[in-house]
């Protein structure tokens, strides 16, 4: 296969990385890929929302996979666009990816086909003044506010008194980057436990799961401060006991699945359940079209599946012929970030040590080549990915390798995995 795998994060590295140990791959491209995909495939610099040159590309290096890496790009219909011209494509139609590029569709989805999920309800910007009132009658705090499309991370809000619900409601009207996301806004009931993700990939008929994770999005140790794109993660998560993942597949991945190809928009790729396991047992928080950053870095380093003969299988509707297993290491991911981020943080930080690495997986994020040196050139820089017999030695394992990396005003969270090693 010659494969052309979109985006430039460390989820595409990982996917990069799995994808080029497999046996039936022939040439691996990159788009725009960074300096760690450069190091598996060849990078291409094409613009990813620009389709007709996606698909020109595409023609020219007789590519016969596409693989989409972030969710702007299927939220904005690639797939669909590449089925038109016959191209086998691995990510979620349109349709298919409102599971996660509208909350409001997601919440009434759940609703039809009973798949359990915090209590909400819908009100228009118009209608703001009753999502006041709603908010007031309720009277119970925290309280979720949510916008109802794509925020990059920045549309969930969960005041924590009547006051500051109102003062969110003031800012969603008026804010020049939420207003369109907030056009139309879910208020939510606030659920109690433990977050963890379950990670199904699915032809749109069949589905397996393809492994599951905590992460960490909060900025400061101990789940604290400003939220991330990631700061980290591990998988296994013990959080997701044999008994939970059961229920999430029968309460949550079987109907989802089975839901979407009623409701005639099969589901065809990765499908990321984003869980709050409760006293009354596992609910969705929200849905992903596509696999987690970080997430992704900990899920693929486990799979002794051939990634690739899994993700051809999905796009020719033959799931079910493939085994996926998994090795029995627990993995770890400390993502090194730049100081400052996820608020303002300068770039162009010569990194050292990265060639000490040896007992670890390096994926590369916001990093950039120039002559031999690699330098820093985004909020999230490098992700080490460490491994262990259990939790405590993969963490071990991980930090290790960690400390071999400098950069100026370099920063990590020193505590990954300790909410894990709890159970
Ligand atoms: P965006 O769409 O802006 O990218 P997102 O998809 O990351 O946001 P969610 O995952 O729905 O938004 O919510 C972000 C975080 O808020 C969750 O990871 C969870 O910690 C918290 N959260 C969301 N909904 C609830 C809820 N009903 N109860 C408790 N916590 C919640």
């Amino acid at each position: 296969y010659n494969v052309l795998l979109l985006g430039s994060g460390g989820r595409e590295h990982a996917l990069a990385w799995a994808i080029a140990q497999s046996s039936s791959l022939n040439k691996l491209f990159i788009a725009p890929g960074n300096p760690g995909t450069a190091e598996v495939g060849e990078n291409v610099n094409l613009s990813i929302s620009d389709f007709d040159q996606v698909w020109d590309f595409i023609q020219d290096n007789d590519i016969n996979l596409t693989v989409v890496g972030p969710e702007q790009p299927l939220v904005d219909g690639i797939a669909n666009f590449l089925e038109t011209k016959n191209h086998p494509v691995f990510g979620p139609k349109l349709q298919a990816a409102m599971l996660e590029g509208s909350k409001e569709f997601a919440k009434e989805f759940m609703q039809r086909h009973n798949i359990p999920t915090a209590t909400y309800k819908v009100f228009d910007q118009n209608n703001f003044d009753e999502a006041a009132d709603y908010i007031k009658e309720q009277g119970k705090y925290p309280v979720v506010l949510k916008a109802d499309g794509l925020a990059g991370g920045k549309g969930v809000f969960i005041p924590e008194t009547e006051a500051e619900a109102m003062e969110v409601l003031e800012e969603l009207k008026t804010s020049d980057s939420l207003k369109d996301a907030a056009s139309r806004l879910v208020i939510e009931e606030f659920m109690i436990g433990e977050e963890a993700s379950v990670f199904a990939i699915s032809d749109g008929e069949s589905y397996k799961v393809i492994g599951n994770a905590q992460d960490h999005k909060r900025i400061g140790e101990g789940d604290t401060g400003l939220n991330t794109g990631g700061m980290g993660a591990y998988s296994p998560a013990p959080v997701v006991s044999t008994g939970i993942l059961d229920r999430v597949e029968r309460e949550i991945i079987e109907p989802t699945i089975s839901g979407m190809k009623e409701e005639g928009n099969p589901y065809a790729g990765i499908l990321y359940c984003g869980l709050m396991i409760t006293k009354e047992g596992p609910k969705v928080v929200e849905y992903n079209c596509r696999f987690g950053d970080p997430e992704c870095q900990v899920i693929l380093p486990r799979l002794t599946a051939d990634m690739l003969e899994v993700i051809v299988a999905c796009t020719e509707s033959k799931l079910d012929t493939v085994n996926i297993d998994f090795d029995d290491e627990v993995k770890c991911c400390v993502v090194l970030a730049s100081g400052g981020y996820p608020e303002s943080y300068e770039k162009g930080k010569v990194i050292t040590g990265l060639d000490d690495v040896k007992d670890a997986i390096l994926f590369h994020a916001g990093t950039k080549k120039e002559g031999n040196q690699i330098l820093t050139n985004g909020g999230r820089v490098l992700n080490v990915v460490g491994s262990g017999k259990d939790l405590q030695t993969a963490i071990d394992n991980t930090y290790a390798e960690v400390e071999k990396i400098a950069f100026d005003k370099a920063y990590y969270r020193s505590d990954i995995g300790a909410k894990g090693l709890k159970h």
